[in-house]
Protein backbone atom coordinates (compact mmCIF):
# COMPACT_ATOMS: atom_id res chain seq x y z
CA UNK A 1 0.00 0.00 0.00
CA UNK A 2 1.00 3.64 -0.89
CA UNK A 3 1.78 6.14 1.34
CA UNK A 4 -0.71 8.79 0.61
CA UNK A 5 -0.51 12.61 1.25
CA UNK A 6 -1.95 15.68 -0.04
CA UNK A 7 1.54 17.25 -1.28
CA UNK A 8 4.74 16.00 -2.19
CA UNK A 9 7.77 18.25 -2.44
CA UNK A 10 10.61 17.40 -4.12
CA UNK A 11 14.20 19.18 -2.43
CA UNK A 12 13.95 20.72 1.02
CA UNK A 13 15.93 23.76 0.43
CA UNK A 14 15.20 27.27 0.45
CA UNK A 15 12.11 26.84 -1.91
CA UNK A 16 10.79 23.94 -0.70
CA UNK A 17 11.30 24.39 3.36
CA UNK A 18 9.12 27.61 2.91
CA UNK A 19 6.45 26.08 0.48
CA UNK A 20 6.20 22.71 3.17
CA UNK A 21 5.38 25.03 6.03
CA UNK A 22 2.63 27.02 4.11
CA UNK A 23 1.12 24.19 2.77
CA UNK A 24 1.35 22.45 6.12
CA UNK A 25 -0.39 25.63 8.11
CA UNK A 26 -3.30 25.32 5.71
CA UNK A 27 -3.87 21.89 7.12
CA UNK A 28 -2.75 19.62 4.34
CA UNK A 29 -0.50 16.23 4.79
CA UNK A 30 2.67 17.20 3.39
CA UNK A 31 6.05 14.89 2.67
CA UNK A 32 9.11 16.68 1.79
CA UNK A 33 11.61 14.39 0.28
CA UNK A 34 15.73 15.19 -0.05
CA UNK A 35 18.12 12.99 -1.35
CA UNK A 36 20.90 14.89 0.77
CA UNK A 37 21.56 13.83 4.14
CA UNK A 38 20.21 17.61 6.20
CA UNK A 39 17.90 20.04 4.89
CA UNK A 40 18.99 23.49 3.65
CA UNK A 41 22.59 23.17 2.55
CA UNK A 42 22.92 25.65 0.45
CA UNK A 43 21.38 28.14 2.79
CA UNK A 44 24.12 27.27 5.33
CA UNK A 45 27.21 27.83 3.08
CA UNK A 46 25.85 30.99 1.33
CA UNK A 47 27.07 34.49 2.02
CA UNK A 48 30.05 33.07 3.83
CA UNK A 49 28.35 31.67 6.25
CA UNK A 50 26.13 34.55 7.02
CA UNK A 51 23.22 34.08 4.04
CA UNK A 52 21.91 36.92 2.68
CA UNK A 53 18.66 36.30 2.59
CA UNK A 54 16.78 39.45 1.02
CA UNK A 55 17.46 42.48 -0.01
CA UNK A 56 15.38 46.20 0.66
CA UNK A 57 15.55 46.32 -2.39
CA UNK A 58 13.31 43.80 -4.70
CA UNK A 59 12.06 44.70 -7.96
CA UNK A 60 10.88 42.52 -11.44
CA UNK A 61 14.30 43.88 -12.87
CA UNK A 62 16.58 42.09 -9.71
CA UNK A 63 16.20 38.79 -11.86
CA UNK A 64 17.26 37.39 -15.15
CA UNK A 65 13.97 35.40 -16.43
CA UNK A 66 12.98 35.49 -20.66
CA UNK A 67 9.71 36.45 -19.33
CA UNK A 68 10.39 39.88 -17.42
CA UNK A 69 6.91 40.13 -15.90
CA UNK A 70 6.39 36.51 -14.45
CA UNK A 71 8.22 37.33 -10.95
CA UNK A 72 6.05 40.24 -10.28
CA UNK A 73 3.13 38.46 -8.83
CA UNK A 74 5.14 36.66 -6.58
CA UNK A 75 7.38 38.90 -5.30
CA UNK A 76 4.23 41.08 -4.06
CA UNK A 77 2.31 38.32 -2.66
CA UNK A 78 5.23 37.50 -0.61
CA UNK A 79 7.34 40.17 -0.40
CA UNK A 80 11.30 41.04 1.37
CA UNK A 81 8.97 42.78 4.32
CA UNK A 82 7.45 39.40 4.76
CA UNK A 83 10.15 37.38 5.35
CA UNK A 84 11.97 39.81 7.33
CA UNK A 85 8.80 40.09 9.53
CA UNK A 86 9.53 36.18 9.98
CA UNK A 87 13.15 36.80 10.92
CA UNK A 88 12.14 38.67 13.47
CA UNK A 89 9.47 36.50 15.12
CA UNK A 90 12.29 34.54 15.50
CA UNK A 91 14.96 36.67 17.38
CA UNK A 92 17.42 36.59 14.25
CA UNK A 93 19.66 39.55 14.14
CA UNK A 94 20.94 41.05 10.69
CA UNK A 95 23.03 43.38 9.26
CA UNK A 96 22.32 45.66 6.22
CA UNK A 97 25.34 45.52 3.94
CA UNK A 98 26.30 47.61 0.61
CA UNK A 99 23.14 47.74 -1.83
CA UNK A 100 20.79 47.07 1.19
CA UNK A 101 21.92 43.52 1.34
CA UNK A 102 20.65 41.65 4.63
CA UNK A 103 22.76 39.07 6.00
CA UNK A 104 22.87 37.76 9.53
CA UNK A 105 24.19 38.74 12.15
CA UNK A 106 25.23 35.18 13.78
CA UNK A 107 24.80 32.67 11.49
CA UNK A 108 22.98 31.07 8.21
CA UNK A 109 22.02 27.97 10.40
CA UNK A 110 19.68 30.26 11.78
CA UNK A 111 17.55 30.53 9.17
CA UNK A 112 17.54 26.78 8.30
CA UNK A 113 16.67 26.06 12.44
CA UNK A 114 13.75 28.81 11.42
CA UNK A 115 12.35 27.11 8.63
CA UNK A 116 12.57 23.75 10.31
CA UNK A 117 10.65 25.41 13.07
CA UNK A 118 7.95 26.73 11.27
CA UNK A 119 7.73 23.40 9.17
CA UNK A 120 7.05 22.04 12.97
CA UNK A 121 3.55 21.02 12.08
CA UNK A 122 1.50 17.77 12.50
CA UNK A 123 0.76 18.04 9.13
CA UNK A 124 4.50 17.99 8.01
CA UNK A 125 7.22 14.62 7.90
CA UNK A 126 10.36 15.36 6.46
CA UNK A 127 12.67 12.23 4.82
CA UNK A 128 15.93 12.85 3.79
CA UNK A 129 18.58 10.32 2.23
CA UNK A 130 15.65 9.78 -0.03
CA UNK A 131 15.60 9.24 -3.49
CA UNK A 132 13.30 9.88 -5.87
CA UNK A 133 13.41 7.29 -8.93
CA UNK A 134 10.25 7.67 -10.88
CA UNK A 135 7.30 9.72 -10.89
CA UNK A 136 3.72 8.90 -12.66
CA UNK A 137 0.73 10.46 -12.95
CA UNK A 138 -2.31 8.79 -11.45
CA UNK A 139 -5.98 9.62 -11.80
CA UNK A 140 -5.99 11.85 -8.85
CA UNK A 141 -2.46 13.00 -8.48
CA UNK A 142 0.93 11.70 -8.99
CA UNK A 143 2.30 8.30 -7.48
CA UNK A 144 6.72 8.45 -6.65
CA UNK A 145 8.63 5.40 -6.28
CA UNK A 146 11.12 6.44 -3.44
CA UNK A 147 13.59 4.15 -1.46
CA UNK A 148 11.78 1.66 -0.42
CA UNK A 149 8.21 2.82 -1.09
CA UNK A 150 5.81 4.54 -3.24
CA UNK A 151 3.63 7.46 -1.95
CA UNK A 152 0.86 9.42 -3.85
CA UNK A 153 -0.09 12.57 -3.36
CA UNK A 154 -2.71 15.41 -5.14
CA UNK A 155 -0.20 18.21 -5.74
CA UNK A 156 3.33 17.53 -6.62
CA UNK A 157 6.15 20.31 -5.77
CA UNK A 158 9.23 20.45 -7.49
CA UNK A 159 12.27 22.43 -5.61
CA UNK A 160 15.14 21.01 -6.75
CA UNK A 161 16.56 23.82 -7.76
CA UNK A 162 19.11 24.06 -9.89
CA UNK A 163 23.00 22.74 -11.30
CA UNK A 164 25.21 24.80 -9.51
CA UNK A 165 27.67 23.42 -6.54
CA UNK A 166 27.18 19.61 -7.66
CA UNK A 167 28.89 18.88 -4.39
CA UNK A 168 25.95 20.24 -2.39
CA UNK A 169 23.74 17.66 -3.74
CA UNK A 170 22.29 19.33 -7.56
CA UNK A 171 20.92 17.30 -9.94
CA UNK A 172 18.80 17.90 -12.84
CA UNK A 173 15.83 16.01 -11.35
CA UNK A 174 13.90 19.29 -11.70
CA UNK A 175 14.30 19.12 -15.52
CA UNK A 176 13.46 15.87 -16.21
CA UNK A 177 10.60 15.63 -14.63
CA UNK A 178 9.52 18.93 -16.33
CA UNK A 179 10.11 17.39 -19.95
CA UNK A 180 8.91 13.68 -18.89
CA UNK A 181 5.20 16.07 -18.55
CA UNK A 182 6.35 17.88 -21.71
CA UNK A 183 6.95 21.35 -20.47
CA UNK A 184 9.63 23.78 -22.77
CA UNK A 185 12.68 24.34 -21.03
CA UNK A 186 14.93 27.19 -21.47
CA UNK A 187 18.74 25.72 -21.64
CA UNK A 188 20.71 25.99 -18.59
CA UNK A 189 24.03 27.71 -18.43
CA UNK A 190 26.11 28.76 -14.88
CA UNK A 191 25.31 32.41 -13.67
CA UNK A 192 26.95 34.33 -11.01
CA UNK A 193 29.75 33.05 -11.86
CA UNK A 194 33.91 34.00 -12.40
CA UNK A 195 35.27 34.10 -15.63
CA UNK A 196 38.27 33.03 -17.03
CA UNK A 197 40.64 34.38 -19.78
CA UNK A 198 42.30 33.34 -22.32
CA UNK A 199 45.95 31.88 -22.49
CA UNK A 200 47.76 35.10 -23.21
CA UNK A 201 45.63 37.12 -20.80
CA UNK A 202 45.56 34.60 -18.02
CA UNK A 203 48.96 34.96 -17.93
CA UNK A 204 49.15 38.48 -18.07
CA UNK A 205 47.05 38.77 -15.24
CA UNK A 206 48.05 35.97 -13.24
CA UNK A 207 50.41 37.73 -10.90
CA UNK A 208 47.63 40.25 -9.98
CA UNK A 209 45.92 37.48 -8.38
CA UNK A 210 44.28 39.15 -5.23
CA UNK A 211 43.65 42.45 -6.12
CA UNK A 212 40.17 44.11 -6.10
CA UNK A 213 39.55 47.39 -7.60
CA UNK A 214 36.36 49.03 -8.09
CA UNK A 215 34.95 49.49 -11.73
CA UNK A 216 31.96 49.81 -14.08
CA UNK A 217 31.20 46.99 -16.30
CA UNK A 218 28.88 46.73 -19.20
CA UNK A 219 27.48 43.91 -21.25
CA UNK A 220 26.89 43.84 -24.74
CA UNK A 221 23.67 43.99 -23.75
CA UNK A 222 23.65 46.90 -22.54
CA UNK A 223 23.19 45.67 -19.13
CA UNK A 224 25.79 47.69 -16.26
CA UNK A 225 26.91 47.61 -13.06
CA UNK A 226 29.61 49.48 -10.56
CA UNK A 227 30.79 47.16 -8.04
CA UNK A 228 34.89 45.45 -7.00
CA UNK A 229 36.50 43.52 -9.57
CA UNK A 230 38.89 40.86 -8.27
CA UNK A 231 42.06 39.03 -9.89
CA UNK A 232 42.26 35.93 -9.47
CA UNK A 233 44.70 33.44 -10.79
CA UNK A 234 42.14 31.74 -13.20
CA UNK A 235 40.46 35.02 -14.43
CA UNK A 236 38.12 37.60 -13.13
CA UNK A 237 35.74 37.17 -10.34
CA UNK A 238 34.63 40.18 -7.79
CA UNK A 239 30.77 41.16 -7.36
CA UNK A 240 31.22 43.12 -10.57
CA UNK A 241 31.99 40.22 -12.62
CA UNK A 242 29.61 37.97 -11.05
CA UNK A 243 26.98 40.51 -11.56
CA UNK A 244 27.92 41.06 -15.74
CA UNK A 245 28.16 36.89 -15.69
CA UNK A 246 24.85 36.73 -15.85
CA UNK A 247 24.23 38.95 -19.13
CA UNK A 248 27.08 37.04 -20.74
CA UNK A 249 27.13 34.94 -23.63
CA UNK A 250 30.22 33.20 -24.88
CA UNK A 251 32.20 34.49 -27.98
CA UNK A 252 30.56 38.49 -26.21
CA UNK A 253 33.23 40.95 -24.52
CA UNK A 254 32.69 42.96 -21.44
CA UNK A 255 34.04 46.48 -21.18
CA UNK A 256 34.94 47.92 -18.32
CA UNK A 257 35.70 51.24 -16.55
CA UNK A 258 38.77 50.53 -14.74
CA UNK A 259 38.01 54.25 -12.97
CA UNK A 260 34.63 54.85 -13.11
CA UNK A 261 34.72 57.79 -10.81
CA UNK A 262 37.17 59.91 -12.99
CA UNK A 263 37.48 61.43 -16.27
CA UNK A 264 41.44 60.00 -17.04
CA UNK A 265 41.86 62.50 -19.93
CA UNK A 266 41.33 65.76 -17.55
CA UNK A 267 43.17 63.95 -14.74
CA UNK A 268 46.60 63.18 -16.81
CA UNK A 269 46.21 66.96 -17.92
CA UNK A 270 46.68 67.74 -14.19
CA UNK A 271 49.21 65.75 -13.63
CA UNK A 272 51.29 66.59 -16.26
CA UNK A 273 50.93 69.87 -15.78
CA UNK A 274 52.06 69.43 -11.55
CA UNK A 275 54.99 67.00 -12.38
CA UNK A 276 55.64 66.63 -16.34
CA UNK A 277 59.08 64.82 -15.64
CA UNK A 278 57.04 61.98 -13.62
CA UNK A 279 56.92 58.86 -15.62
CA UNK A 280 53.50 57.55 -16.20
CA UNK A 281 53.85 54.62 -14.34
CA UNK A 282 54.81 56.32 -11.12
CA UNK A 283 51.39 58.42 -12.00
CA UNK A 284 48.76 55.88 -12.65
CA UNK A 285 50.01 53.88 -10.14
CA UNK A 286 48.33 57.02 -7.63
CA UNK A 287 45.11 55.98 -9.09
CA UNK A 288 45.47 52.09 -9.75
CA UNK A 289 47.35 49.23 -7.79
CA UNK A 290 50.95 49.57 -9.32
CA UNK A 291 51.28 45.61 -10.31
CA UNK A 292 47.98 46.90 -12.67
CA UNK A 293 50.02 49.18 -14.41
CA UNK A 294 53.18 47.56 -14.57
CA UNK A 295 51.40 44.65 -16.10
CA UNK A 296 49.69 46.85 -18.70
CA UNK A 297 53.02 48.13 -19.66
CA UNK A 298 55.09 44.98 -19.77
CA UNK A 299 52.07 43.51 -22.30
CA UNK A 300 52.92 46.77 -24.26
CA UNK A 301 48.99 48.06 -23.86
CA UNK A 302 50.45 51.49 -22.33
CA UNK A 303 54.52 52.97 -22.99
CA UNK A 304 56.10 54.65 -20.20
CA UNK A 305 57.53 57.91 -20.60
CA UNK A 306 57.50 61.38 -18.96
CA UNK A 307 54.21 62.52 -18.77
CA UNK A 308 54.99 65.78 -20.62
CA UNK A 309 55.85 63.54 -23.53
CA UNK A 310 52.74 62.66 -24.21
CA UNK A 311 50.39 64.35 -27.02
CA UNK A 312 46.88 64.86 -27.13
CA UNK A 313 46.33 61.74 -29.40
CA UNK A 314 47.57 59.52 -27.42
CA UNK A 315 46.09 60.95 -23.68
CA UNK A 316 42.65 60.61 -25.67
CA UNK A 317 43.37 56.64 -26.90
CA UNK A 318 45.14 56.19 -22.83
CA UNK A 319 41.50 57.59 -21.14
CA UNK A 320 39.70 54.94 -23.95
CA UNK A 321 42.06 52.15 -23.19
CA UNK A 322 41.29 53.12 -19.19
CA UNK A 323 37.46 53.65 -19.48
CA UNK A 324 36.55 51.03 -21.79
CA UNK A 325 39.05 47.91 -20.93
CA UNK A 326 37.19 45.45 -23.43
CA UNK A 327 37.94 41.76 -22.33
CA UNK A 328 36.62 38.53 -24.16
CA UNK A 329 36.65 36.01 -21.28
CA UNK A 330 37.61 32.40 -22.48
CA UNK A 331 34.47 31.46 -20.41
CA UNK A 332 33.00 30.70 -16.86
CA UNK A 333 34.36 28.51 -13.78
CA UNK A 334 30.95 26.72 -14.45
CA UNK A 335 28.52 24.94 -12.36
CA UNK A 336 31.53 23.89 -10.07
CA UNK A 337 31.86 27.49 -8.56
CA UNK A 338 28.22 29.56 -9.78
CA UNK A 339 26.12 30.67 -7.58
CA UNK A 340 22.96 30.08 -9.26
CA UNK A 341 21.61 28.50 -12.86
CA UNK A 342 20.25 30.48 -15.64
CA UNK A 343 17.73 29.06 -17.46
CA UNK A 344 15.44 26.32 -16.26
CA UNK A 345 11.33 25.23 -16.35
CA UNK A 346 10.38 27.58 -19.25
CA UNK A 347 8.08 30.25 -17.09
CA UNK A 348 5.24 30.28 -19.77
CA UNK A 349 4.65 26.92 -18.93
CA UNK A 350 3.50 28.17 -15.61
CA UNK A 351 0.85 29.98 -13.43
CA UNK A 352 2.50 33.45 -11.90
CA UNK A 353 0.14 33.39 -9.63
CA UNK A 354 0.22 29.93 -8.23
CA UNK A 355 3.14 28.21 -9.55
CA UNK A 356 1.58 25.68 -11.32
CA UNK A 357 1.78 24.03 -14.74
CA UNK A 358 -0.64 25.39 -16.46
CA UNK A 359 -0.94 21.95 -18.52
CA UNK A 360 -0.68 19.37 -15.58
CA UNK A 361 -3.13 20.43 -12.93
CA UNK A 362 -1.31 19.55 -9.52
CA UNK A 363 2.56 19.53 -10.61
CA UNK A 364 4.01 22.93 -9.04
CA UNK A 365 7.56 24.55 -9.66
CA UNK A 366 9.31 26.56 -6.81
CA UNK A 367 12.29 28.44 -6.41
CA UNK A 368 15.89 28.40 -8.52
CA UNK A 369 14.38 24.95 -10.92
CA UNK A 370 12.53 27.24 -13.32
CA UNK A 371 13.81 30.02 -15.42
CA UNK A 372 14.64 32.84 -12.66
CA UNK A 373 17.53 33.99 -11.34
CA UNK A 374 18.19 37.06 -9.38
CA UNK A 375 21.16 38.79 -8.85
CA UNK A 376 23.68 38.85 -6.29
CA UNK A 377 22.52 40.32 -2.61
CA UNK A 378 19.85 37.78 -1.71
CA UNK A 379 17.54 37.96 -4.82
CA UNK A 380 18.06 34.32 -4.96
CA UNK A 381 16.89 33.73 -1.65
CA UNK A 382 13.91 35.95 -2.11
CA UNK A 383 13.09 34.10 -4.81
CA UNK A 384 12.73 30.69 -3.54
CA UNK A 385 11.07 32.37 -0.40
CA UNK A 386 8.19 33.71 -2.89
CA UNK A 387 7.81 31.04 -5.36
CA UNK A 388 7.43 28.53 -2.15
CA UNK A 389 5.35 30.46 -0.03
CA UNK A 390 2.68 30.80 -3.68
CA UNK A 391 3.51 27.41 -4.44
CA UNK A 392 2.66 26.49 -0.49
CA UNK A 393 -0.81 28.65 -1.07
CA UNK A 394 -1.77 26.60 -4.15
CA UNK A 395 -0.46 23.12 -4.28
C1 LIG B 1 28.00 29.20 -2.68
C2 LIG B 1 26.63 29.81 -2.85
C3 LIG B 1 26.31 30.93 -2.12
C4 LIG B 1 25.05 31.53 -2.29
N1 LIG B 1 24.75 32.63 -1.56
C5 LIG B 1 23.54 33.23 -1.72
C6 LIG B 1 23.18 34.35 -0.91
O1 LIG B 1 23.90 34.76 0.02
N2 LIG B 1 21.98 34.94 -1.18
C7 LIG B 1 21.11 34.48 -2.15
O2 LIG B 1 20.04 35.05 -2.33
N3 LIG B 1 21.43 33.38 -2.87
C8 LIG B 1 22.60 32.75 -2.67
N4 LIG B 1 22.90 31.63 -3.40
C9 LIG B 1 21.88 31.08 -4.32
C10 LIG B 1 20.83 30.30 -3.49
O3 LIG B 1 21.50 29.40 -2.62
C11 LIG B 1 19.88 29.52 -4.38
O4 LIG B 1 19.35 30.34 -5.39
C12 LIG B 1 18.73 28.94 -3.55
O5 LIG B 1 19.25 28.05 -2.59
C13 LIG B 1 17.72 28.24 -4.43
O6 LIG B 1 16.75 27.64 -3.61
P1 LIG B 1 16.02 26.32 -4.09
O7 LIG B 1 15.19 25.87 -2.95
O8 LIG B 1 15.38 26.54 -5.39
O9 LIG B 1 17.19 25.26 -4.35
P2 LIG B 1 18.23 24.65 -3.31
O10 LIG B 1 18.36 25.51 -2.11
O11 LIG B 1 19.42 24.33 -4.10
O12 LIG B 1 17.54 23.30 -2.82
C14 LIG B 1 17.31 22.23 -3.69
C15 LIG B 1 17.17 20.97 -2.85
O13 LIG B 1 16.77 19.91 -3.70
C16 LIG B 1 17.50 18.75 -3.38
N5 LIG B 1 17.56 17.89 -4.55
C17 LIG B 1 18.18 18.14 -5.72
N6 LIG B 1 18.05 17.07 -6.54
C18 LIG B 1 17.33 16.14 -5.85
C19 LIG B 1 16.90 14.84 -6.16
N7 LIG B 1 17.19 14.27 -7.34
N8 LIG B 1 16.19 14.15 -5.25
C20 LIG B 1 15.91 14.71 -4.05
N9 LIG B 1 16.30 15.95 -3.69
C21 LIG B 1 17.01 16.66 -4.59
C22 LIG B 1 18.87 19.26 -2.97
O14 LIG B 1 19.54 18.32 -2.15
C23 LIG B 1 18.49 20.55 -2.22
O15 LIG B 1 18.30 20.31 -0.84
C24 LIG B 1 24.12 30.98 -3.22
C25 LIG B 1 24.44 29.85 -3.92
C26 LIG B 1 25.69 29.24 -3.74
C27 LIG B 1 26.00 28.00 -4.52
Amino acid sequence: MADKFDVVIVGAGAAGLMCAAETGKRGRSVLVVDHGKKPGRKILISGGGRCNFTNYDVAANNFVCRNPHFVKSALSQYTQWDFIAMIAKHDIGYEERDHGQLFCEDSAKEIVSMLLAECDLPTVEQRYRCDVHSISKTETGFSLKLNANTVECESLVIATGGLSMPKLGATPLGYQVAEQFGLKMVPTTAGLVPFTLHKEEKEAFAELSGIAIPVAVDAEDGTHFKENLLFTHRGLSGPVILQISSYWTPGQKVTIDLLPDLDLAETFNVMREKHPNQSLKNSLSRLLPKRLIEALIERGDLSDKPLKQYNEKEITAMAAYFHQWAIAPNGTEGYRTAEVTLGGVDTDELSSKTMEAKKVPGLFFAGEVMDVSGWLGGYNFQWAWSSGYVAGQHA
